[in-house]
């Protein structure tokens, strides 16, 4: 009995799961998690959503992968696969780890001396650690001898990234998600939080009760709107043209802070000229929102003490995912609504540490810390640092997560190292990308489950989960906490720290880290960011906030009080106009497909498809349809459905969801059976290069095979 059972041990880590980052304590007996409570930590004051107390029992789920794997030579490798976890010994072998080092970082390296350093590329992990992911860029850049080095930040928040750093200089959020307690008003654009940072929504739903007007822009109606002051259902796809008429009514109704445009920015002419056209009357029938709304949400946000906007996906999954938050940015420099509590930027992350592993380096642009590769005297920096010569860094940017899927396709990329990420699941027009894996010379996974990709793999390294290993995580509020091991990992499966370190020395790197204390000390020396942050004050504190450039700095919760980390301390102003999605519904495919989370499970469903209590909560594949398109077409509720695009087909189950908007579909990625992502579109926003989830062309039948 689970509730009677005495823990032998209660180890203080965090949640796995989502970037609010909560704290937690492992109850464990016998080297089982028997339940997990909730800790006083700054982002969640000891409350916890469903994933986090009821998602860990897939640490112990059968399926884990306890022995290095090798493809049997007979074994067919296709992207036409069915997978089959059960069917596991008669596509792979057993192997010793010596075996299945030699095979994964013995092929790598064959394949770099014969094909040359750009043959390879790696994608590292939003849930591993920090310390794991500058490994992990370290060695793709030092070991690979090139950038193609990337994870799932590109399919997330890429282009909030790309418009951040682009506008006010850093890629973070300006104020902690707590701060909407001190706002008058927070717009909440694109984002589901209910959903997908559960208890970051509960904050937001405190402050509302205390006064806070809460504008809620989104064409699906989530249940956060229930909270709302106003509700904005706005046409799926027309963002840009909705917050451009914002920013209109602002500049007309001269709403706009000229002191802080005048002392903190520049380029706002040009933004000025660009919303001239921009009118509420022109906008309204094209974003459905009517013009007197857009006046009064424009009026509202620009003239409270305090206005704080916070997005998610919706914002950014789109071909004019950049533009979008170029958009968000503006409205809050042009009304000075940044730079102090309550009033600032929140682009909510969405994996437990994608702002610690973008920050740590796992983008093809950037060494940790944002710093440029094309940066002579930044590579000399990093050159010094990792003690390789100067010239042997590259000082291209690599390609992106789908680009590497293109290049695989012309040959130019032929071994690919994975580190618990899952792209036969989470890539755009899936399909191809599984057939990309399966056409490698040498794919190499490393993961704690036989993932969709696993199954691709021609070596297959057994890890950590998360509950298993000690590490730092940054959360988005860029809180770095520590996480620590509770539990031994199972059979031969091996911590993935050390895993990376023992590929990288097959390639050559020559490293000897011991402990991962180590890693994170020479992570504080290449990045100014942390530079300040010890491990003896994390394992004290549990979490401290960056930026902390000198030991004992407090840390800044709110930033750009003063100025911007900009060349010139100012922000920049960048216009938008109307980019239309790049598939548009038509009479062969007449609706709209809107791919997200869901609040059961999490990403590709790896994780939470095997905890038991989540999964009984949420078992099955459902696709979201307004309740009057169900009727027009004859389907209901429970009913199986088809769903179909220019790539791809799956059968589901019909569920009724008026929040969903007319014509439109929304189905989770979290569902192998019926991987939703083997029907979205993998065209690319140009400046971030992340694919278009949130919109693409398809049609829904009655009926299907289960
Ligand atoms: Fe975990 Fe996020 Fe839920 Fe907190 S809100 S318990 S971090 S999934």
């Amino acid at each position: 009995d689970v509730a009677l059972s005495v823990p032998d041990k209660q180890v203080e880590s965090v949640c796995p799961f989502c970037g609010v980052g909560c704290q937690l304590t492992y109850n464990v007996k016998d080297n089982k998690i028997m339940y997990v409570e909730g800790r006083d930590g700054p982002a969640n004051e000891k409350r916890l959503c469903v994933k986090g107390r009821y998602g860990f029992d897939y640490v112990h789920h059968p399926q884990r992968l306890t022995k290095p794997l090798i493809r049997r030579e007979d074994a067919p490798k296709s992207g036409d696969f069915l997978m089959d976890p059960d069917n596991v010994m008669e596509i792979f072998r057993e192997a010793s780890w010596e075996e299945a080092l030699e095979m994964a970082g013995g092929g790598l390296r064959k394949i770099r001396d014969e094909h040359g350093k750009k043959a390879l590329a790696g994608f590292g992990s939003a849930k591993g650690s920090n310390e794991e992911a500058y490994l992990f860029q370290k060695l793709v850049r030092t070991g690979f001898g090139c950038n193609n080095v990337d994870h799932c930040t590109r399919l997330c928040h890429a282009s909030s990234v790309v418009a951040l750093l682009e506008g006010i200089g850093s890629g973070a959020v300006s104020n902690p998600v707590m701060d909407v307690a001190k706002a008058e008003v927070v717009i909440l654009i694109g984002a589901n939080p209910i959903v997908n940072h559960p208890v970051a929504a509960s904050w937001i739903k405190n402050a509302t009760k205390a006064g806070t007007k809460l504008i809620v822009m989104d064409p699906r109606r989530t249940d956060i709107a229930r909270y709302a002051h106003r509700v904005l259902q706005f046409k799926p796809d027309m963002d840009v043209p909705l917050l451009n008429a914002m920013m209109n009514v602002i500049v007309t109704e001269g709403l706009v802070d000229k002191d802080f445009i005048a002392s903190r920015t520049s380029g706002y002419e040009e933004i000025e000229k660009n919303v001239a056209e921009y009118t509420p009357e022109k906008m309204a029938p094209i974003c459905g929102i009517d013009a007197e709304t857009i006046r009064y949400v424009a009026r509202l946000y620009a003239t409270s003490k305090a206005s704080m906007i916070l997005w998610g996906m919706g914002i950014s999954q789109h071909v004019h995912g950049t533009d979008n938050a170029r958009c968000l940015i503006a409205l809050s420099l042009m009304t000075g609504q940044i730079g102090k509590p309550g009033s600032g930027l929140h682009p909510l992350r969405g994996q437990n540490n994608v702002q610690g592993a973008s920050d740590a380096g796992l983008i093809p642009m950037v060494y940790p810390d944002y710093q440029s590769v094309a940066d002579a005297e930044i590579r000399s920096k990093f050159a010094k640092a990792w003690n390789v010569p100067e010239d042997s860094l590259d000082p291209n940017p690599g390609l992106t997560v789908v680009e590497i899927m293109h290049a695989i396709d012309r040959g130019e990329i032929r071994g690919m190292y994975v580190e618990g990420e899952n792209p036969a699941m989470s890539d755009p027009d899936a399909n191809h990308a599984r057939h990309s894996l399966a056409s490698l010379d040498l794919l190499v996974v490393q993961d704690i489950f036989l993932t969709e990709t696993a199954y691709l793999a021609d070596v297959i390294l057994p890890a950590s989960a998360f509950p298993e290993k000690d590490g730092t995580f940054t959360n988005t509020d860029r809180l770095v906490q520590m996480g620590r091991a509770a539990i031994d990992t199972p059979g031969e499966a091996r911590q993935d720290l050390w895993i990376i370190q023992d590929i990288a020395n097959k390639l050559g790197c020559g490293w000897d880290y011991k402990h991962v204390s180590e890693v994170f000390d020479e992570m504080r020396k290449t990045m100014p960011s942390i530079a300040g942050i010890t491990w003896d004050r994390l394992e004290r504190e549990h979490a401290v906030v960056y930026p902390c450039e000198k030991e004992g700095d407090p840390g800044d919760p709110v930033v750009f009080v003063d100025d911007f980390p900009t060349k010139t301390g100012r922000a920049r102003f960048v216009p938008a106009d109307i980019i239309p999605a790049a598939e548009q519904p038509d009479g062969e495919y007449p609706m709209v497909l809107i791919t997200g989370r869901q609040l059961e499970h999490w990403h590709t469903g790896s994780m939470t498809r095997r905890a038991s209590m989540l999964d009984a909560l949420e078992p099955d594949p459902t696709a979201q349809i307004h309740p009057l398109d169900m009727a027009e077409m004859g389907i209901a509720p429970g009913d199986l459905v088809t769903i179909e695009s220019r790539r791809g087909k799956v059968a589901m189950w019909a569920r009724a969801d008026e929040g969903t908007p007319r014509g439109a579909v929304f189905v989770a990625f979290a569902y192998y059976e019926a991987a939703i992502n083997t029907l979205t579109n993998a065209a690319l926003d140009p400046a971030a290069k992340i694919p278009e989830f949130k919109y693409c062309a398809v049609r829904v039948t009655p009926g299907g095979t289960e």
